[in-house]
């Protein structure tokens, strides 16, 4: 190897930069060159290719986004667009592809190496901590912050007015968010998409959470969620006249989530991962995902990665029952 090429792609979480910025120091300090691809595999399509040195990744460790900019390319999904993509690749002779993304951007790493031989080795980069592989994602926890941050802030509201609270957060699959910020928020309930919940079950224990005098009720609401979201939820509450006292409101967190300056744990768990993908490709591995499992770094082959279903901690939603 004697070039590789680095890209971030599908949805921006913060910490990718701190990777990013890894990947690339990491490359340098072993003499490999680096391109950066930008726009992920819409870029590569396009030969939007750009050298990076250590200066082009100075005070970014602290940023969210991406510099080199995130995309979705529909183009790759098909065997053209990869075949194009391949030939600019071929044209900037980058010949290994660190991908930084979600469990999209790992499918379309794997299925480009199967179709092309391409040595890749991916990162996971995802507020929604649903890659196999790693016990966190880059970016979960500093969204997990930002949402218990910001539940915080609607408890004070709501505590205020003897208010019933919906809260979305976001996770369209997965709970993982949902999950612990309840926890960490205090909410009195959870509801994710792994679970089913009737409509009938969440209106009796409101009914009973809001008769027993509480100050306030938190309902966290992952975006996938069967019932609709916070809005499905709160459209069959207000249909239902034994709402009709309840004051009753429901936000959408939405993507202030996605940014902001990521934790200290996500700059660490950006950087660990961004080494070990360098050092995995020079020491021969590919079509690996780089993760960190009990605190050590673990190589997953990207097949795992995108085709298992990285369970929730089913103990932490009794826990919510328990604490509520
Ligand atoms: P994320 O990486 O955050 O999960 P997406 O699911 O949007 O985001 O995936 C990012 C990109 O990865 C897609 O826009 C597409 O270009 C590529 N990708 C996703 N799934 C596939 C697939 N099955 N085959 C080829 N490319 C894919």
């Amino acid at each position: 190897i004697e070039r590789i090429g680095v890209y971030t792609s599908g949805g921006d979480a913060p910490g990718m930069n701190a990777c990013l910025r890894a990947v690339v120091r990491t490359a340098l300090a072993n003499d490999l060159d680096v391109m950066g691809i930008r726009r992920g595999y819409e870029g590569m399509i396009e030969g939007d290719f750009v050298e990076m040195d250590r200066r082009s990744v100075s005070n970014i460790v602290q940023t969210g986004g991406t510099v080199l900019k995130s995309a979705r390319s529909p183009a790759f999904m098909n065997p053209e667009g990869r075949a194009r993509a391949m030939r600019m690749l071929k044209e900037y002779k980058v010949d290994a592809l660190v991908a930084i993304g979600g469990d999209g951007t790992m499918r379309g790493a794997n299925i480009l190496h199967d179709e092309h031989d391409i040595p890749v080795v991916g990162c996971p980069g995802t507020i929604d901590n649903d890659l196999y592989g790693t016990d966190t994602t880059i970016g979960y926890d500093t969204a997990l912050n930002t949402a218990i941050e910001n539940i915080d802030r609607v408890r004070d509201t709501a505590d205020a007015h003897n208010r019933l609270f919906l809260i979305e957060v976001m996770g369209r699959d997965a709970g993982f968010i949902a999950l612990n910020c309840g926890i960490g928020g205090g909410a009195e309930m959870v509801l994710i998409p792994e679970t089913i919940t009737e409509m009938e079950v969440v209106k009796e224990r409101l009914l009973s959470l809001m008769s027993a005098q509480r100050r306030s009720t938190i309902v966290i609401v992952a975006e996938g969620d069967e019932l609709g979201g916070a809005r499905g939820i709160e459209k069959a509450l207000l249909d239902d006249s034994d709402f009709n006292d309840i004051d009753l409101r429901s936000t959408i967190l939405g993507h202030i989530q996605r940014g902001g300056s990521p934790t200290a744990s996500d700059r660490v768990l950006a950087s660990r991962l961004g080494v070990g993908a360098v050092e995995s490709l020079l020491d021969g591995h590919s079509e690996v995902m780089v993760g960190l499992v009990n605190s050590e770094v673990k190589l997953t082959p990207l097949r795992n990665v995108w085709g298992r279903k990285k369970s929730i901690d089913y103990d932490l939603l009794k826990l919510t029952q328990i604490l509520s």
